[in-house]
């Protein structure tokens, strides 16, 4: 749906009253074109003394096409900055951060892509070092709230044994793909390490040759995961409702795909899926739980059977559908499993008792599959934050405004921004990005 405001506020007379008065003046968001470059610009690549990954990120980056430099020239302008942190040991090295971003703050593009890298505070060998790793957090989360301009900011702790794998994240998190991704902790290297990620021989098609299911598939957010996943190569299978066997058809046909018409909730539905992807496909590489519903009321007017519907859609389905797949071994090595939470899991909300409980169970689906799975299959969720569709286009004016100005980038998300957060989970090179939760809210406040 339209935000008006944002259209009203790009106006000449829009811009001399937001000026005037203070209201937000969200920026228009850069997304990513197919064809375009993945960084339209420069990236200043900075290294703490003994920080281990500058060169490897300097080497990645060329390795991504991505113009990359390690000294910052008087007059240069960046659309990105990359910070090897690793060298924080302390406390005191702390001030690192301000040496190297103070000077080139003010040499940023809009939209400029800002990110951190750090070892997961578990891994370091100090406590002091532990310490300083975890400082890491508040500093970028401030820095989100301050960069402004669409500008986004995020931390990434590199376990050393996932040092070379970072390519698929550097793509994302430095490329208008991560749109309305900010202020977020990603780790890396959270795998078994056992397997390696498969680089893939055309990089415009990470998922060539890969089959990807989507449930929900035929309108909203899961259409566009559909359309994303297609345009990275993917073959799709829409699974939706009988009742959305049009969209669903439109969907699919259009993607060349697959489609199934059930109810996910159904006792049979895992066997049936499992059946279909044996009979067609043989088997399946990315596995999106998307389809998901919202029944609101506040506690004290809950039916049982409204409480139970939420959450048998949104988490035991998942739950079901994802145990018969690894049970007939049918998610193929390097495979994902990925899971649609919602902020309201992490922040709860008012009215939203079941929806919230369902979405905060995905967390916790995460949670218990992340170490059990083997042969480079991982699992990781979104969490998206106030997405323009239908649903949301269905809130009442007043808490939709709320919900889409709260957040740094003071605008709702496109359901592309949490499409594109999926593909770069189902890429075939984020074999180390496991067990991870990644809000798709412009750094919402909700919860942060
Ligand atoms: P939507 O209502 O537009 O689409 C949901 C889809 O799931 C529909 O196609 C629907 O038919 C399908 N579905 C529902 N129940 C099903 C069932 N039992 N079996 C099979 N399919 C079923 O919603 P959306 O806004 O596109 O949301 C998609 C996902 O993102 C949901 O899991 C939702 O909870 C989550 N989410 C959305 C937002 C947002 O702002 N829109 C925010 C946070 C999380």
């Amino acid at each position: 749906m339209s935000d008006r405001y944002q259209s009203l506020i790009h106006t000449p007379i829009g811009q001399l009253l937001a000026k005037n008065l203070g209201l937000p003046n969200p920026v228009r968001l850069d997304r990513w074109t197919e064809g375009a470059p993945l960084v339209d610009g420069t990236v200043l690549v900075g290294t703490t003394p003994a920080g281990r990954l500058g060169k490897v990120v300097v080497e990645t980056l060329d390795g991504l096409g991505v113009a990359a430099v390690d000294a910052h020239e008087e007059g240069a302008r960046y659309k990105g900055l990359v910070l090897d942190a690793t060298g924080i040991t302390s406390s005191a090295d702390l001030v690192e951060l301000e040496r190297f971003f103070t000077p080139v703050l003010r040499s940023l593009e809009s939209c400029a892509r800002i990110v951190v890298l750090g070892t997961p505070p578990e891994s370091t060998n100090s406590a002091g070092e532990r310490v300083a790793q975890r400082a890491l957090e508040g500093f970028t989360r401030s820095l989100g709230k301050e960069v402004g301009r669409g500008g986004t900011v995020q931390l990434v702790y590199v376990t050393p044994a996932a040092d070379g794998a970072l390519a698929s994240t550097l793509g994302f998190l430095l490329s208008p793909k991560s749109a309305y991704v900010s202020g977020q902790v990603v780790r890396v290297g959270s795998h078994d390490g056992t397997a390696a990620a498969e680089e893939p021989a055309d990089a415009a098609k990470p998922l060539a040759g890969k089959v990807a299911l989507v449930t929900g598939a035929s309108r909203g957010i899961g259409e566009q995961i559909a359309r994303v996943l297609h345009r990275d190569g993917a073959t799709i299978l829409g699974v939706d409702v009988p009742q959305a066997a049009d969209d669903l058809q439109r969907v699919t046909g259009e993607l060349g795909g697959g489609h199934l018409m059930l109810d996910i909730t159904a006792k049979d539905a895992p066997q049936r899926i499992a059946k279909h992807v044996t009979d067609t496909y043989g088997g399946v590489d990315v596995v999106v739980h998307n389809a998901g519903i919202t029944r609101d009321k506040k506690l004290a007017n809950m039916k049982e059977d409204v409480f139970a519907s939420v959450i048998a859609v949104n988490l035991t389905a998942p739950e079901r559908i994802t145990a018969e797949l690894l049970k007939q071994k049918l998610v193929n090595a390097n495979g994902r499993i990925i899971g649609v939470a919602s902020i309201a899991g992490i922040a709860g909300n008012l009215g939203q008792t079941n929806y919230a409980a369902s979405k905060a169970g995905v967390i916790g689906f995460v949670d218990s599959l992340a170490d059990q799975l083997d042969k480079g299959i991982t699992v990781n969720a979104v969490a998206p934050g106030f997405i323009e569709t239908k649903m949301t286009a269905a809130v009442p004016f007043a808490t939709r405004e709320v919900g889409r100005r709260l957040n740094a980038l003071s605008q709702g998300g496109q359901p592309v921004d949490v499409a594109e957060t999926i593909a770069w989970y189902a890429h075939p090179g984020s074999t180390a990005v496991n067990g991870n939760v990644v809000r798709v809210c412009g750094q919402m406040m909700l919860g942060a």
